[in-house]
């Protein structure tokens, strides 16, 4: 693992209003790791991931990414720079095929050093072969787990050293978020860290490498999942002791 992170968030506080929703969180991810970001409905897991791609304003503290200030940089800049987010919700967009969705992400990607493999088209539907066999469909006409692929696809296709995936799993069968889960380890070895947000505690602890509990805005417990107990994490989970 790299010495120095490639996403730091320091003193990172960030709200709605009068509203504070984060109170000076510290938080990385450094470079090809899978870190999952836990904790109850309305700790302020959105509102982290949101802060770092500019779709929520930072209100003291500052960003890096890649070594860069983003503090201030707005939403549409950063996709350049090797972040992107799959939301909540998916935000497809409708009316569009399968592969448009995908081509126009495609014209945001970050450029690419010589020699680093890129994720194709071709690429994505080898990793899901279901959207390459619904290439020319209405994205609306798919399931909800092949719609967070295309989501998850749009955002590769921006070829991002940085995947931050909001809720993922919501929604859907048991069956297609192991499908969906599956995958997450073969976008880790291309490469690109991963940032989850995840509501299923022990989905989260099997997908990454270090897990972060919030509460309340406030991160309350980090460390190398391999090595947290679940007595520790429903703990700080619910705040309790
Ligand atoms: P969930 O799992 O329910 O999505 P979360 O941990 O992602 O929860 P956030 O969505 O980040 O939590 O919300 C953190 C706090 O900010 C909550 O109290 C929520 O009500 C509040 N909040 C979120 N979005 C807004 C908004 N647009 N305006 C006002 N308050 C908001």
């Amino acid at each position: 693992m790299n010495s120095s992170p490639l996403l730091a968030a320091r003193a990172l506080s960030a709200g709605y209003g009068d509203f504070q929703a984060l109170f000076s969180v510290d938080f990385d991810v450094f470079a090809g790791e899978v870190v999952a970001l836990i904790g109850a409905n309305g700790a302020g897991k959105s509102t982290m991931l949101k802060s770092f791609v500019g779709l929520v304003p930072i209100r003291a503290g500052t960003v890096t990414f890649d070594g860069r200030d983003i503090s201030k940089m707005p939403a549409h800049a950063l996709a350049s720079q090797g972040l992107a987010l799959v939301p909540e919700g998916r935000r497809l967009f409708r009316g569009m095929t399968v592969e448009d969705n995908l081509r126009v992400a495609a014209d945001r990607a970050r450029r690419l050093p010589a020699g680093v493999p890129a994720w194709t088209l071709e690429r994505l539907y080898d990793l899901f072969p279901i959207l390459g066999e619904r290439r020319g469909q209405a994205v609306e006409k798919l399931s909800g787990g092949q719609q967070q692929m295309v989501a998850i696809g749009r955002a590769l296709i921006t070829q991002p050293k940085l995947l931050l995936c909001d809720e993922i799993s919501l929604g859907l069968a048991p069956r297609v978020i192991g499908e969906i889960y599956a995958m997450l380890p073969v976008i880790q070895q291309s490469g690109t860290a991963i940032l989850l947000v995840e509501q299923d505690v022990t989905l989260a602890s099997r997908s990454s490498n270090r897990i972060c509990c919030l509460l309340e805005g406030r991160i309350v417990l980090s460390g190398r999942s391999s090595e947290i107990s679940r007595e520790a994490i429903a703990k700080a989970y619910f705040g309790v002791g």
